[in-house]
């Protein structure tokens, strides 16, 4: 296990790294004969490589804080439809190839969470719809309430889930794309880390799928009480 853990880890560590090197040493060393155009895609390559080891480090160290339980939620009353909003337009600018959708997400009362943690579980849940699914198809984010919770939905038109896999894709480093599909980076600690913010929050996270058709993840937030006013007619009878 440990060695595998090594194995996924200085691969997916290695490749942005060995991109960032090259293209920054290659700026360095042709400087001068460099046209803009040529320049501008290197750095873009560098951008695009930096953030994937920023995001591979964060999961990590988000891993290592959760599993000796030092990680510590900040919750707040928030309004979640702006966060989706938020969060649903920077998803529609980082993959402008795909429809980032909201559907049916207003009159929603507050949540209490921790916003910048339910936000990275959209994110999150949001990169794998666009990671596993093809361009132009339809990725679609909808909340609603239902009895004292709010249940939010991730819905992709991309290659499905094998069922017997449902579950086990929220364990930690489990990941099934090289058995299905191939391409997509990653370590499998993305659903991982989704799965202990959301039951952070008192919440329940997992999938649906339909293989060839695509998949729908979903999840639970309990919704705050909200003390109603008492009247001096009730005060005087209590
Ligand atoms: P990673 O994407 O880094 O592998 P995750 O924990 O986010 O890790 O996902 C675990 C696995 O679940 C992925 O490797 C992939 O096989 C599968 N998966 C996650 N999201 C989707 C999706 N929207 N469609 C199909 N498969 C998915």
């Amino acid at each position: 296990m440990k060695s595998d853990l090594l194995a996924t880890v200085s691969h997916e560590l290695r490749t942005p790294l060995a991109t960032i090197k090259g293209y920054s040493t290659l700026i360095l060393d042709y400087f001068d004969r460099l046209d803009t155009e040529e320049t501008r895609d290197y750095l873009m390559s560098i951008d695009t490589s930096t953030d994937r080891l920023a995001k591979l480090v964060n999961n990590l160290l988000d891993t290592s804080r959760m599993d000796s339980g030092l990680l510590k939620l900040e919750k707040d009353p928030t309004n979640i439809v702006k966060l989706i909003r938020g969060v649903v337009a920077e998803a529609s600018i980082r993959a402008e190839n795909y429809r980032v959708v909201v559907k049916s997400v207003n009159n929603l009362p507050k949540v209490n969470i921790d916003a910048k943690r339910i936000r990275q579980v959209l994110d999150n849940l949001i990169d794998n719809a666009i990671k596993y699914s093809r361009p132009q198809k339809e990725i679609v984010i909808s909340a609603e309430k239902i009895n004292n919770e709010l249940l939010i939905s991730v819905a992709d038109s991309g290659p499905g889930i094998p069922a017997g896999e449902l579950i086990r894709i929220f364990e930690r480093m489990y990941r099934i794309e090289k058995r299905v599909y191939t391409g997509a980076d990653g370590i499998g600690l993305g659903l991982y880390i989704c799965r202990n913010l959301v039951e952070g929050h008192n919440g329940r996270i997992w999938a649906e799928s339909t293989l060839g058709q695509g998949s729908v993840f979903k999840f639970t937030l309990p919704l705050i009480r909200i003390k109603k006013k008492i009247t001096g007619r009730q005060k005087r009878r209590a």
